[in-house]
């Protein structure tokens, strides 16, 4: 980058920091020492989803959090597991290298991601992304789930419904009663 003032070609980094969406770079001119300002970021290929009737539309990360969002609402989920889900989608589906990507596969792999996350927020996103007509195909996707629970996911991966004083307090009941 030539140098704004004297066109000089070289110069060099004094400060550089990371910004919300890149690295600026504060930078003096190795001939007439002025300064200026860079900034790096990444341009990604643009990528199209592939709608359900064939129309394409520009990926759009906020929409995906969006979705995310409101099947994660009053979930206890730590701060930031949304934004670091659509992050992870976003990197893989940028990673896949494709100019077109379905949005069914984007759906897809937001309900793998929920469904190891908290059962409740899958159900919620599942509900509207596979557009549940009526409660018995809704249910059947909750069966399928409660079937499933064995293999996956795993105990501690998976929050508890129910935080563990009341579980120990259930589980206390009981024993009380035996008595
Ligand atoms: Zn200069």
């Amino acid at each position: 980058m030539n140098c704004p003032y004297c066109g000089y070609h070289d110069s060099k980094v004094i400060d550089s920091r990371d910004v919300s969406d890149g690295i600026r770079r504060r930078r003096q001119c190795l001939s007439c020492s002025s300064r200026f300002t860079t900034y790096e970021r990444l341009q990604p290929a643009s990528l199209f989803v592939i709608k359900k009737d064939q129309r394409r539309e520009e990926f759009n990360r906020n929409k995906l959090l969006t979705g995310i969002r409101k099947a994660c609402e009053k979930r206890p989920l730590p701060t930031g597991t949304v934004d670091k889900l659509a992050d992870d989608i976003e990197a893989e589906l940028y990673h896949l290298g494709k100019a077109e990507i379905p949005s069914a596969v984007i759906g897809d792999m937001v309900m793998e991601r929920l469904k190891s996350l908290d059962y409740i927020a899958y159900i919620r996103f599942a509900s509207v992304y596979r557009e549940f007509t009526d409660i018995t195909a809704l249910k059947q996707e909750v069966d399928t789930l409660v079937s499933s629970e064995v293999e996956a996911p795993s105990s501690t991966a998976q929050l508890p419904l129910l935080p563990a004083e009341e579980i120990k307090g259930l589980a206390k009941g009981r024993g009380r009663r035996r008595i």
